[in-house]
């Protein structure tokens, strides 16, 4: 029998607020030079001490909801999740159960060149716990990230690939980096995601029981477990045997996943709304300004460039991976007003040239302003400087700053259009090359770029290719 994947994911996104997200401590977006620096009596836990709701939390998360086009919940509320853990030092997780901030949304992903949807089935806002560090047969608490705000977004059990999980996450990264919400980094823990999954017959609507693996920590360790937990379901499933409602711990080292617990049941968590804070009630205003704050879709953009500025589909992910590149080309184009050349300038010379220096990381680091780069590309286009030129041009920008028509003045790299001038080389070269002369006309005609070469070398490469072409074309009739 065919068996097919059932998967949905609950993903846990640190929103990117100044501070946690109910004390004024410093949010651990990165980590901290010390543990237990960020750390005061509230998100310690002190008896007798409130939380105070940070507003931005309220507001990053509203943008991440509505970038996965989900329904805003003008009422949400927190609820009291009880349960110990050395990690989290109040006892209990402020989350919300009932009424969360965002329901029912939908992501566009692009799944080998096709355009799908995965639905969401809510997101809603709680705080982080700390950190355990085990050492022999000692634990470290650090409570740095106690506190911190994060998002937990559960999909519908829409999944049956592996690639499709990792292109909704790569998705859901993007997103969430060019909105500002989060930075979205695994490595950082910044992202972290529970994969659910049962098997069922192909074809068949009943759901099976599933298990749940928590925090596997890389998109390609999470393909590697979905592909585990499918032999290991199946091999259950095909002897007769019933997969038990568990949750299992991934070890990507081994390719192997062993039993942690036993799914809890909600009632366990003893849930109730939490006392020590107001619901949120969001007013029309608010919501409105977070609706203006929202950017486009980098999946739509990815599209735009597919069908308005002809791109082909690697150089439209590539432009899109990172937002600040995505600034500096779209800055560009609307500079140039030409997208193909500011895309292959920025692909094929300045990546390369940043991806080579040390001291250049990113387009924000670039010592010249964009204008000159911009005018490089103009003065391609105007034949004024020829393409092999603007190498040379960008690569002094590149290294020591400065104005693209100086350079290009300062190396006498200005193309020369000037036909009677470029007239006066081509016929001291067919002067001097008889031989090849008399060649070309008995028929052999791949020789005609000897020609082109020995103009560009005489005029010192600044004399116009195309012109020398049809001069020479008229020449040698
Ligand atoms: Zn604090």
């Amino acid at each position: 029998m065919t068996y097919e994947k059932v998967i949905w994911l609950e993903i846990h996104v640190r929103i990117k607020s100044e501070t946690k997200m109910f004390c004024s401590c410093k949010n651990a977006i990165e980590l901290a030079a010390e543990p237990n620096i960020n750390v005061c009596p509230i998100c310690m836990g002190f008896p007798g001490m409130l939380p105070s709701l940070n507003s931005e939390v309220v507001r990053l998360g509203t943008i991440g909801g509505m970038m996965m086009r989900c329904e805003v919940n003008k009422h949400s509320r927190f609820d009291r999740k009880s349960y110990f853990y050395p990690d989290s030092p109040l006892s209990f997780q402020i989350t919300q159960l009932y009424e969360p901030i965002v329901w029912a949304g939908e992501v566009k992903v692009l799944v080998d060149g096709e355009e799908r949807v995965f639905g969401i089935h809510h997101m809603h806002l709680e705080n982080d716990a700390g950190k355990l560090s085990h050492a022999g047969w000692q634990t470290l608490c650090d409570f740095n990230r106690a506190g911190s705000p994060l998002m937990e977004i559960v999909t519908d059990p829409v999944f049956s690939t592996k690639q499709e999980v990792m292109e909704f996450l790569k998705e859901l990264q993007k997103m969430f980096r060019a909105a500002g919400v989060s930075d979205a980094d695994m490595e950082k823990w910044q992202l972290r995601c529970d994969v659910n999954m049962s098997i069922r017959p192909q074809g068949s609507s009943e759901l099976m029981n599933r298990t749940e693996h928590k925090n596997v920590n890389s998109f390609s360790a999470i393909g590697r477990c979905i592909d585990a937990e499918f032999k290991r379901q199946k091999k259950i499933v095909e002897s007769g045997g019933e997969v038990d409602q568990e949750t299992r711990g991934w070890n990507d080292d081994t390719g192997m996943s062993t039993t942690q617990r036993s799914k809890e049941d909600a009632m366990d968590y003893r849930y109730f709304p939490e006392p020590d804070l107001l619901p949120i009630d969001l007013d029309d205003n608010f919501i409105e300004q977070c609706r203006q704050s929202l950017v486009e879709l980098p999946i739509d953009k990815r599209l735009r460039y597919l069908s308005e500025y002809k791109l082909k589909e690697d150089d439209a992910r590539l432009l899109t991976t990172d937002s600040s590149l995505t600034t500096y080309f779209e800055k560009l184009v609307e500079l140039t007003k030409d997208p193909k050349k500011s895309c292959s300038y920025i692909t094929t010379i300045l990546l390369a040239m940043i991806s080579e220096s040390d001291e250049v990381n990113g387009v924000d680091d670039l010592r010249f302003d964009i204008a000159e780069f911009a005018r490089v590309i103009e003065l391609v286009n105007a034949d004024e400087l020829s393409s092999t030129n603007s190498k040379q041009v960008i690569e002094e920008l590149f290294q020591n700053g400065g104005k693209a028509d100086i350079i290009v003045d300062e190396n006498n790299l200005r193309q020369k259009n000037d036909t009677g001038a470029l007239e006066a080389i081509v016929d001291e070269v067919l002067a001097d090359c008889q031989t090849q002369v008399a060649d070309y006309k008995w028929g052999n005609e791949n020789i005609f770029g000897f020609f082109v070469g020995q103009c560009m070398k005489r005029s010192k490469w600044q004399g116009n290719p195309k012109i020398f072409n049809e001069l020479l074309r008229q020449k040698l009739k």
